[in-house]
């Protein structure tokens, strides 16, 4: 058993540089980037598991007529699509010939156990890691 104390998960904070709700156990604020002086409490600090999902686009507006006004909306629903989350991210205009680029990623944070365990896995069964590749 792991006498590593988690957060429980989900649990959120205010980020005290800019603000943003973030999750408890992060080390770095996804928002603004910076790093934060406590981790989650007696535990290490998380980093994604995985990204299972990114989506970049971009939004040219042609050149001729007005500029357009645009408004970037994320929703998050669960399994019986109810929704948990909408939130309006960013507003603005493209004028004539700008564009304006559009990245949405979800980062996925498993427990640090299971990646522990499976390390152990891979090292019980073959030679201790070594840096470096051994080539013959
Ligand atoms: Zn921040």
């Amino acid at each position: 058993m792991s006498t590593v104390r988690r957060t429980p998960a989900g649990a959120t904070r205010t980020c005290p540089h800019c603000r943003a709700v973030i999750l408890q156990s992060t080390s770095v604020c996804p928002s603004c980037r910076k790093h934060l002086r406590f981790a989650a409490a007696g535990g290490d600090a998380a980093v994604p598991t995985f990204s299972p999902l990114r989506v970049e686009g971009s939004i040219r507006h042609p050149n001729n007529g007005e500029a357009w006004e645009y408004a970037v909306t994320v929703t998050i629903t669960n399994e019986r699509g109810v929704e948990l989350t909408r939130q309006i991210v960013g507003v603005g205009a493209i004028k004539p010939s700008e564009l304006r680029n559009f990245l949405v990623a979800v980062e996925v944070f498993g427990p640090p156990e299971a990646a522990e365990q499976e390390h152990r896995g891979e090292t019980a069964t073959t030679e201790p890691a070594r840096s470096g590749a051994i080539r013959r």
